[in-house]
Parts: structure tokens; sequence; C-alpha cells
């Protein structure tokens, strides 16, 4: 049985202070989750959210990771930096990196292997345009994408990375892929896994589903059998609906 996993990803939005009276709301409220319950706010806001969230169940993730260790890299974050501060998870691949950013598969893959030599648990996303759907390439796309990310990384690790599958026609535009289609893609990133890895890294592996989930469609969502969780950006910012999703996550 594979623990759910809901994470949400604040994006670039809360000051510090906000960021801190956000996660202080949900405490309470996800408290008896039955699953793994993790928040990601911009790195400026990551100290004062782990101190609020000590004695807690809820888990704090980064939403970017830079490939070295340490050196002229101006204005990003190492692996060993995150994880000494308390870190537990990471965000890579997000299709706004990829959109915005310049990220590619090669990067992700890259920022991975940085995430776990780090200790940090990645959550590495990955999903069809609009364009690919149209074309009839979401499997193909999502597989590529799937197994460049896992370049050189061993089962043993590959069974503890997070997977987040997001349609990016979905990502804040209130276009949920329907249970079935999402349900379908996550059983397609599995059976890339077992391609990989074998039978029990794909069976082990967690994979979410992202793009407008919320407090409405969470439940069918994750009802699924090949839905493990769920990336949440908009909603995550209330935390009241975070907490639905966080409930329905059984
Ligand atoms: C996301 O950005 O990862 C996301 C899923 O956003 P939203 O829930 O707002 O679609």
């Amino acid at each position: 049985m594979r623990k759910k996993i809901i994470a949400g990803n604040w994006k670039m939005n809360k000051t510090p202070s906000e960021a801190k009276a956000l996660v202080a709301e949900m405490i309470d409220k996800v408290a008896n989750a039955a699953c793994d319950v993790v928040v990601c706010p911009t790195a400026i806001c990551i100290p004062g959210v782990l101190d609020a969230v000590q004695g807690s169940n809820i888990k704090v993730g980064a939403q970017n990771v830079h490939f070295k260790e340490s050196g002229a890299y101006t204005g990003e974050l190492a692996g060993n930096m995150l994880k000494e501060i308390g870190v537990d998870y990471v965000i890579i691949g997000h299709s706004e990196r990829r959109q915005y950013f310049g990220e590619t598969d090669e990067t992700v893959n890259l920022r991975t292997k940085a995430a776990i030599a780090a200790g940090v648990t990645p959550i590495v996303c990955v999903g069809e345009s609009l364009l690919e759907r149209e074309q009839g390439i979401t499997a193909e796309t999502v597989c590529r994408q799937t197994k460049v990310a896992f370049l050189e990384i061993s089962a043993d690790d590959a069974k503890n990375v997070v997977i987040a599958y997001e349609p990016v026609w979905a990502i804040g535009t209130g276009k949920t892929a329907t249970a079935d289609q999402a349900d379908e893609v996550c059983g397609i990133i599995r059976d890339t896994i077992k391609d990989l890895y074998g039978a029990e890294v794909a069976d082990a592996i967690r994979i979410q589903y992202g793009g407008s989930m919320n407090a409405a469609n969470a439940e069918e969502l994750l009802a699924k059998p090949n839905i493990d969780g769920g990336l949440i950006g908009g909603a995550s910012l209330k935390a009241e609906d975070f907490s639905v999703i966080v409930a329905a996550a059984k």
C-alpha cells in the first residue's frame, strides 16, 4: 500500500509573515491526516515556515534546487543548504520552470540527482502540453520526460522519488483532467518506471496528479488506483480547501 502524499505548491505567493500565518492556520486542520502533507513556500519563506510547523505532521519542500553543490551560480540554492535547514522535499521540473526558466528534461535529471545526493526527496513534474495532447503524443511525452528524469538513478533511490503528473493545460486554468484521464496517464508513467526498474519499484513509487485539483474534485481523483496524491497550486493557498484535499487522501 502506497501512502498518499499531498503537497502544496505556493509558487511566488505569500510574504514571509503571510506564509507563517497560512501554515499556522493549516496545522490543526491537517493534524489527523492519513497521508503525508507537504507545503512548498518560496525559498525566503522556508525558515519561518519550518519554525511554524515544528511538532506538527507538516513537512516542508522547496520549489527548486540547483544541480551543483556550490559555486558561481548566482541566485541558486544547493541541496545541502536545503537539507541543513530541515527541508524534506523539492519540486523539480515544474512546467512553469520549463516554460519560463529554460528547464529541460536534462536539467530535471541533474537536479533530481542533486536532490537525492543531498538527502532531499524530489517531486519530479512531468506532463504534456495541450498541443501534445491534441497531437496524440501524451504517452510519448510523459514517457520521454520520465525516462530522462531517471537517467543514472538507482532502483533504491528511484522508489523514494515522487512523480507529479501535471498536464500543462490543466495547471492554473481551472480545467482538470478527468479522473479517468489522470489515472490513465499516471498508469502510463508507472508502466514506464516498471520498464526501467521492474515491478517492485513501480509498485512502490508514488505518483501524484496536479492540475486544478481542488476541494470539490479531489476525492474522485484520489480514489483512482494509480493516483497517489496531489500537487496543489491555487487551492493550497487556502487552509480550508487544502485541508479538505488532505482529508480526501485516505
Ligand atoms: C501546480 O502549479 O503544480 C498546480 C497544480 O497548480 P493548480 O493547482 O493551481 O492548477
